[in-house]
């Protein structure tokens, strides 16, 4: 029997995200022929990302454009999701492992009374089983898990599948008929974003990242001019934010973000396992310390003994010029 896979787009200051078009490969790499895939766009003014999208697939891009999904709120989304529920019985629903991936998968879930894998990194079809796999022990080692009977939810961590590219042919858009719900709710009024540098940090190419080692917040600017060469984002450990050198949302690790870029610099950072559970997945690991018995070395692939502030500025002056 053919199965139906869901995956729900998202959209960032107008933009789709990466992530989003991961999804839609997890998703090509589920599927058997005959299956179905549709792709779930919510927000407000959707139509670039809504064509985007198109282009990426061969299915059909079902686009919920409405005033009141312009900022993400739980209650809203989730009640056109539930109205896009209404007219799908998807077997997989995909989301990113975003904020509001991890916000809504688990409520999707308990709708449709169906099974969840969070954090997946790899998906794989052996002869009609899809295979999930994902990290455990804050990244130590990797389970396989398989979703029996009925519906299922994952959620996929960023930059782990190749982004779905240009189909043969487009997938067809249509437009969901929302109803608002009409009683009491809550209303975004404004959003206010911290500082935390133009490219979203879970989703960059490269990270720059700086510890205890930076020893103050103005020592993070030669990271954020090596950044800018790199086009890449600035994190932190939990060390540096503690310190007060950066703001939380830089903090990468157990209890911060998890990023898998392609390539992960490691600025002053000793590298204690909570550490290492955010970025131990990064495809290339450089370490600047000067310390070299720092723990930070024995994950790095590259590793560089001095301080940071002599070769952070040294590595941006050669790159500039590349
Ligand atoms: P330090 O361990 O102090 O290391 C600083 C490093 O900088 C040293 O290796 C030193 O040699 C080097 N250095 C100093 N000066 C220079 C210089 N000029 N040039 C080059 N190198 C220099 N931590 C996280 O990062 N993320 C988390 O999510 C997280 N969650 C946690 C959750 C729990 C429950 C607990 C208990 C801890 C958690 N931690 C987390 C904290 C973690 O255990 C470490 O304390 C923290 O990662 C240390 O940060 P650091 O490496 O910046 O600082």
């Amino acid at each position: 029997m053919s199965k139906t896979f869901m995956v729900v787009a998202e959209t960032r200051d107008g933009k789709l995200r990466q992530v989003s078009l991961e999804a839609l490969q997890a998703a090509e790499l589920a599927k058997e022929d005959g299956d179905q895939v549709t792709a779930v766009l919510l927000g407000y003014e959707l139509e670039g990302p809504a064509e985007e999208l198109a282009r990426c697939f061969q299915g059909r891009v079902l686009v919920v454009d409405h005033p009141d999904l312009k900022s993400y709120l739980a209650e809203t989304y989730i009640s056109a999701l539930s109205q896009v529920l209404s007219s799908i019985t998807p077997d997989l629903v995909l989301f990113g492992h975003t904020t509001v991936g991890r916000d809504l998968a688990p409520q999707v879930a308990s709708r449709l009374q169906a099974g969840q894998i969070s954090d997946v990194t790899a998906i794989e079809n052996s002869g009609g089983d899809i295979i999930y796999t994902r990290p455990v022990y804050a990244g130590k080692a990797f389970e396989k898990k398989r979703l029996i009977g009925g519906s299922g939810i994952i959620t996929l961590r960023p930059n782990n599948i190749t982004p779905a590219g240009p189909a043969s042919s487009p997938a067809e858009i249509a437009a969901f008929d929302y109803t608002p719900a009409s009683s009491l709710r809550s209303v975004i009024k404004d959003v206010v974003r911290k500082a935390t540098g133009k490219i979203d940090l879970t989703e960059a190419k490269v990270v720059i990242s700086g510890g205890r080692g930076v020893k103050s917040a103005e020592g993070f600017k030669p990271l954020e001019d090596l950044a800018e060469v790199l086009h890449g984002a600035v994190g932190a450990s939990r060390g540096a934010c503690d310190a007060g050198y950066c703001d939380y949302a830089l903090q990468i690790g157990q209890t911060g973000k998890v990023v898998t870029p392609e390539i992960y610099i490691a600025c002053g950072i000793s590298g204690a396992i909570q550490h290492l559970a955010g970025m131990s997945q990064s495809r290339v690991i450089i370490a600047i310390n000067k310390d070299p018995e720092a723990p930070i070395f024995k994950v790095a692939d590259y590793g560089i003994v001095g301080d940071l502030f002599e070769v952070v500025p040294l590595l941006t002056q050669e790159f500039k010029q590349a």
